[in-house]
């Protein structure tokens, strides 16, 4: 793990007074400046010597693409060692701005539905540069004058959150410290790394974020064909570890929610849905989120609002809280699943 620019900060000042090092940290993390240079409440050596050994920010946006709806931009970054990134700004209905961040350079799990799994995975990114994507989107929001506030983080991005478990949590921490943003507002989104999920349980520096399990198939079968590296026995080690969590985290507010892609002739019948179902009233304090697919060159093919609308019923007919969530970004290929780092 490489030093973090707060770490890099706390080394640079150690000698001046705990309250100068705090001011420089929290200045990274206002949105009032954009370089050292602005931070005019630190005096002009400090800030040079900060601007000489401390990066303002660790990616560059090449391409910021806004959707022909006007309710989503993907931005393209290069990281300084030449990878290309994707992040999604987007635009609820309420006016509410949601920022997607990716967590890796493509991706190991190569499900088969996602652009981003055909990479393969390059790199972890670095803590740093998951909040630096949250940085740059705010000021893009300033610049193309977008109206609203960065209020929720989705770990939806390129990667596998839970495959880089330390930095996605100094992320968090720095989301949900110094930048304010509330632990509801947060949603962590994982193909169900298990190693990974049992870790959180019990650690003290995990915040208590929102978490989507990536489910796509309630057989274990489907899932193993739409998402390889299912293990055998994942479904029940899923509900057994949901079982912990909600022990783990007793507040209300954390519910485990279930993502599930509607692909056509895959996972889309009256028997799946079913299936789903069963496995849904087996977790506690669970929802279902029902998301339309969006076209990649995977081969398959999104099911029809029909059998969408009748998965969801069957599921609230059951008591199962379930949302067709709304796609956005489609049309620049930012929607769940079509980043590939390629900025088209
Ligand atoms: S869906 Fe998520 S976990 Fe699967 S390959 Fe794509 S980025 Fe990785």
């Amino acid at each position: 793990m490489e030093n973090t620019r707060e770490q890099q900060i706390s080394t640079l000042l150690s000698q001046e007074s705990a309250f100068r090092t705090r001011q420089a940290i929290e200045a990274i993390y206002s949105p009032f400046f954009r370089s050292w240079d602005d931070v005019t409440s630190l005096s002009k050596p400090m800030r040079e010597r900060l601007a000489g050994a401390v990066s303002w920010n660790t990616l560059t946006m090449t391409t910021a693409l806004p959707s022909v709806t006007g309710d989503a931009w993907k931005a393209l970054f290069e990281t300084n060692d030449g990878n290309r990134i994707e992040s999604v700004l987007m635009r609820n209905s309420r006016g509410q701005l949601t920022v997607c961040v990716s967590t890796q350079v493509g991706c190991a799990m190569n499900c088969a539905f996602c652009a981003t799994g055909k990479m393969g995975l390059v790199r972890n990114l670095s803590q740093d540069e998951i909040v630096d994507q949250v940085r740059a989107l705010h000021d893009l929001t300033v610049d193309a004058n977008v109206p609203g506030e960065i209020t929720n983080i989705v770990f939806m991005g390129m990667g596998e959150p839970m495959a880089n478990y330390e930095e996605v949590r100094g992320a968090l921490q720095v989301f949900t410290g110094p930048m304010g943003i509330g632990t509801t507002r947060i949603t962590v989104s994982t193909a169900g790394l298990l190693s990974g999920l049992e870790r959180l349980l019990t650690d003290p520096l995990w915040p208590p974020v929102r978490i989507a399990i990536s489910l796509h198939a309630a057989d274990e079968a489907t899932r193993k064909r739409l998402m390889p590296t299912t293990a055998p026995g994942f479904i029940d080690d899923l509900v057994a570890w949901s079982r912990k969590y909600a022990v783990a985290f007793p507040e209300k507010r954390r519910h485990l929610t279930l993502e599930y892609l509607l692909l056509s002739g895959v996972n889309d019948s009256e028997s799946d849905t079913w299936k789903l179902v069963d496995l849904a009233r087996r977790i506690d304090r669970v929802r279902v989120n029902l998301i339309p697919y969006n076209a990649t060159d995977s081969g398959f093919s999104g099911s029809s609002e029909d059998a969408v609308r009748r998965c969801k019923d069957k599921l609230e007919a059951a008591g199962i809280t379930a949302t067709i969530r709304k796609s956005q970004g489609g049309d620049i290929a930012a929607a769940c699943g079509q980043l590939a780092g390629r900025g088209n």
